[in-house]
């Protein structure tokens, strides 16, 4: 950590000031810069605030591997329940709506090779007026199916006192995107140990979206998997974050990879983003149903089975 100081003060008022805010710390005093070391990794980033509030102190440069010591060191890739590093698809109903048409989506995409399955039976809504998935009614169903077959289902989970109840249902436990920042969710989904896809909240920095992960890793979590799904909820224009993408994949050794549905809105333009940027992501997240029509949520941008064969095709 490197602290810019001011030339008007004097810099060994600030170096009193600094010690006084962090004991035990190695301060090395240059003409404009102190140089702080000795510190414990992530516990720093308690300190900042105080610290850039001393008389004096210009600017604090950190490292990401200071305020974030285990998304930016550790391998978060696994092998089982499948290769993180072989690319990837997760395949499946925005909500199971109907268990009978989902069992027959599920058939279909077992035929293709598609092994990681969307199992949504809780919806967050923007509208509390909306329908918001079976809930907990649907497990019964949902685990005859999951005892019938044999598949790796990914479950968004809302809130940490179904984890339990859920927890023969779900392999994956996904952290939808408005619950990014949902401290509590984190620590206690985390402490299962169970693979977790975290999404990224819409306008929230490659910083915050990391942080959370931290979080993740910080409480028991050694699977991780990110998620980039753009800048709106479902009103909003489609978008994808490429940059935050390419960071992730090029400085992080965790898996990310894209939701074509939630960034693309609607089916043409999940070929478009996949066209684009199908070289990066170490996956992909996509709506499919066998009727998507059907769907009382997000139904323009789900893929029917030959939209999905086709983007099998594109992204192969
Ligand atoms: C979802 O994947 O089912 C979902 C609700 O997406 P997001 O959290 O990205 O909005
Ligand atoms: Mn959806």
């Amino acid at each position: 950590m490197k602290i810019l100081i001011s030339r008007k003060i004097d810099i060994r008022e600030v170096e009193k000031n600094i010690k006084k805010i962090i004991p035990n710390i190695n301060l090395t005093l240059n003409k404009e810069t102190i140089e702080v070391s000795g510190f414990k990794k992530g516990v720093i980033y308690d300190y900042i605030p105080r610290i850039k509030a001393i008389p004096g102190v210009k600017k604090i440069d950190l490292e990401i591997n200071e305020i974030m010591p285990l998304i930016s060191e550790k391998n978060f890739h696994f092998n089982k329940p499948f290769k993180t590093k072989e690319k990837f698809i997760i395949a499946g109903p925005c909500v199971i709506n109907d268990f009978n048409e989902f069992r027959e989506t599920l058939i279909e995409l077992i035929n293709l090779g598609i092994k990681t399955v969307r199992t949504p039976l809780f919806k967050p809504r923007t509208s509390p007026y909306t329908w918001e998935g079976f809930g907990l009614k649907g497990v019964k169903n949902l685990r005859e199916i999951k005892n019938e077959f044999d598949f790796i289902s990914v479950m968004e989970i809302l809130d940490v006192r179904v984890i339990e109840k859920v927890f023969d249902v779900c392999d994956i436990i996904q952290i939808g995107a408005r619950n990014m920042r949902n401290y509590i969710l984190l620590k206690e989904t985390a402490k299962t140990k169970r693979p977790i896809l975290l999404k990224r909240h819409p306008h929230s920095s490659l910083r915050e979206f990391l942080f959370s992960a931290e979080y993740l890793a910080k409480y028991g979590a050694t699977k991780i998997i990110l998620c980039e799904r753009g800048d709106s909820f479902s009103d909003g224009d489609s978008s994808l974050n490429i940059d935050i993408l390419k960071r992730i994949k090029e400085d992080f050794k965790i898996p990310i990879i894209v939701d074509l549905s939630h960034a693309a809105k609607n089916t043409r333009r999940i070929f478009y983003f996949a066209k684009k940027i199908k070289q990066i992501p170490h996956g992909f997240m996509v709506e499919v149903s066998k009727n998507p029509s059907s769907s009382p949520t997000d139904t323009n941008q789900i893929l029917n089975i030959e939209g999905l064969k086709k983007l099998l095709e594109i992204i192969k």
